[in-house]
């Protein structure tokens, strides 16, 4: 392994999982969060963009000084563009026009050549970021279509890492696991792990209203009337990722992106926490489904914060906290 290679790997994943006082008070349960905006890239994404990497260049699909291409929604973007950077290699992103200002600027700051594209409607669409990254990587040479949404490497990253790190810091407690649901990825090679080491583990996925794959996790089959579902950037889908493992997930939740936006909010004013769009969304699910969930004073829930809110401000926090929230009943932090 050349140095530059170790010194990326050091510094991706090993993130820190924090008993939360707040939710915990809240719901009562015990409430943990796992928080990967302490990765480099300040999101879980750094873990898969490091795998699909890795492999792309030990199976010489691409040469030095290459591109590596991926259709983002900021975050995965980010993490390539960095290592790619650091290992002598280049990064062309094409992201969606839902993306935030700050993870542009962020893609920009790392290196990346930005394409914005119009939709991120899966492979079939030709204004999809995916259609265009595809179209882009055939078209060129010496580039590699990293392509989370289908690379087996996303489900690996979070199988080989994510997973065996949450167990160890709940030494083997965990009950529940609760994560965003956008490519699939980190809920599926989570979720794998943890049901191997003990299947009673409930997997909970949270997706944004009108997205399918909740709909699809029950009954197999694709909703026949969907065409749009509300933005919460990171999570959502309307095709089944290929890295979306059916067998890892017991159910998705789906909420509502205003409670979303007002729970960021609450949360931030009464903890002093900034989370991100699809934490906030996790979040948002406790307040909506808590008689459905059932949680024990004994359980151990964890929540997966895959990003931090300052990269959200201008989607989330403009304005004052205090002057948005009167009623919250968090109660410390
Ligand atoms: N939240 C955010 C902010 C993300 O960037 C992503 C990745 N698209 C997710 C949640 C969903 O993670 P996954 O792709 O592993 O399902």
């Amino acid at each position: 392994m050349k140095k530059d290679d170790i010194l990326i790997s050091k510094f991706i994943g090993n993130t820190p999982l924090r008993y939360c006082d707040a939710l915990s008070t809240r719901y009562h349960t015990n409430i943990f969060i796992k928080e990967e905006f302490h990765n480099p890239g300040m999101s879980a994404k750094d873990r898969p963009a490091l795998f699909m990497i890795k492999d792309a260049i030990a199976k010489k699909k691409i040469k030095p000084g290459g591109f590596f291409v991926e259709a983002s929604s900021g975050n995965t973007g980010l993490g390539i563009s960095l290592i790619a950077k650091k290992l002598g290699y280049r990064a062309k992103i094409f992201v969606s026009q839902s993306c935030s200002e700050e993870k542009i600027e962020l893609l920009l700051k790392a290196g990346a050549e930005i394409e914005i594209c119009e939709n991120s409607n899966g492979l079939h669409d030709f204004n999809s970021t995916q259609f265009r990254a595809q179209s882009f990587a055939a078209t060129h040479p010496n580039t590699y279509f990293t392509n989370q949404y289908y690379n087996t490497q996303n489900i690996r990253a979070h199988y080989k890492t994510t997973a065996p790190e949450i167990w160890e810091q709940t030494a083997g407690t965990i009950t529940h696991f609760i994560a965003g649901v956008g490519t699939g990825g980190t809920i599926s090679g989570v979720g794998r792990f943890l049901k191997e080491q003990r299947s009673g583990i409930k997997v909970w996925g949270i997706e944004p209203n009108g997205s399918i794959l909740s709909h699809f996790l029950r009954y197999r089959t694709l909703p026949t009337n969907t065409v749009s579902f509300d933005s919460i950037e990171g999570i959502g889908r309307n095709f089944v990722p290929g890295s979306f493992d059916a067998a890892a997930i017991d159910h998705i939740f789906q909420v509502n992106c205003q409670e979303t936006r007002h729970m960021a909010m609450e949360y931030y004013t009464q903890t002093g926490i900034m989370t991100g769009f699809s934490s906030a969304a996790v979040i948002a699910s406790l307040d909506s489904y808590v008689s459905k969930m059932c949680f024990k004073l004994t359980d151990k829930v964890v929540l997966f914060f895959p990003d931090h809110g300052s990269r959200y401000i201008s989607k989330l926090y403009k304005g004052s906290a205090h002057q948005s929230i009167a009623s919250s009943n968090i109660t410390s932090s």
